[in-house]
């Protein structure tokens, strides 16, 4: 028994030819928060894909709670307790907040009118839970249509805590944001993890630098190199890998 909640070895995927994960190794303890850096095109959302059961690599294995995920269709993977966040919202907007949190929470899928007139105790209470931790209670009865768009990523990432993933992948959650809202997700994240094990890719290093998690950085599809930010900026390929970028990756 390993004591990683989720390993991948030594994946590669190969697009005709093209290898946008090469050799890529990650571990990730259970209750850990990650973030992951990387240029574009490094193959970050390559390897959520593997994750996640989108993508079949060409060779390596994904072990996740001690065995392989290899080949399982998405949603059986999901439903082995792997939640992903994708990078724009995907929130019912004709429904409202709670609405919203009652279809997550609902363990048989109900239709929402039965589910509404049958709501068990817990699962307002757990609804309740969700609407405070991402701090919407003034939001509760709106529509998901009206939120701002940090809003509308706080409401999907209380969605998918609702389901009670083991592991969290959340795909470039801030881009969009303002610095604020930046703020709050990154503390909404770390306040997540512990429960929750929690991969975060982002570009956005004032939010990376909040979180406070051990960084990897991948690129042209392996792992360049892991540690603090302060370790990280310190890492002489790494900064050859970013020099001479326009935007401020320090
Ligand atoms: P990132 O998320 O780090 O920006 P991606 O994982 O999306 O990078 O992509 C990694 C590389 O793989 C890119 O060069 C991209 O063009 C290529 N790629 C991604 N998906 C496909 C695909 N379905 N077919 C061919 N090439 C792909
Ligand atoms: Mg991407």
């Amino acid at each position: 028994m390993s004591k990683a909640l989720l390993e991948l070895r030594d994946i590669s995927v190969c697009f005709e030819g093209f290898y946008a994960l090469d050799n890529f190794n990650l571990s990730l303890k259970p209750g850990e928060l990650r973030a992951v850096i990387g240029p574009n095109g490094a193959g970050k959302t390559t390897f959520l894909d593997v994750i996640s059961g989108k993508i079949k690599p060409t060779s390596g294995d994904v072990i996740f709670k001690d065995k392989s995920i290899l080949g399982k269709r998405e949603h059986r993977i999901a439903r082995l307790g792997i939640g992903r966040k994708f990078q724009s919202p995907r929130v019912f907007e004709s429904l409202t907040v709670h609405q919203n949190l009652a279809l997550a929470v609902s363990k048989p899928k109900k239709p929402l009118t039965l589910l509404l007139d049958n709501q068990q105790e817990e699962q307002l209470d757990q609804i309740k839970h969700l609407i405070k931790v991402v701090n919407l209670q003034s939001q509760a009865n709106i529509l998901a249509g009206s939120l701002s768009h940090g809003q509308k990523q706080w409401l999907e990432i209380a969605m998918l805590v609702g389901q009670d993933p083991d592991l969290l992948l959340v795909d470039e959650p801030v881009a969009g944001l303002t610095d604020r809202e930046t703020d709050l997700t990154a503390d909404l994240l770390k306040s997540l993890s512990g429960d929750h094990t929690i991969l975060v890719i982002e570009h956005d290093m004032e939010f990376i630098r909040r979180l406070e998690s051990p960084i990897t950085v991948l690129h042209q599809g392996s792992v360049l190199c892991e540690g603090s930010m302060q370790e990280v900026k310190a890492n002489k390929k790494v900064i050859e890998v970013y020099l001479g970028q326009s935007e401020d990756k320090e």
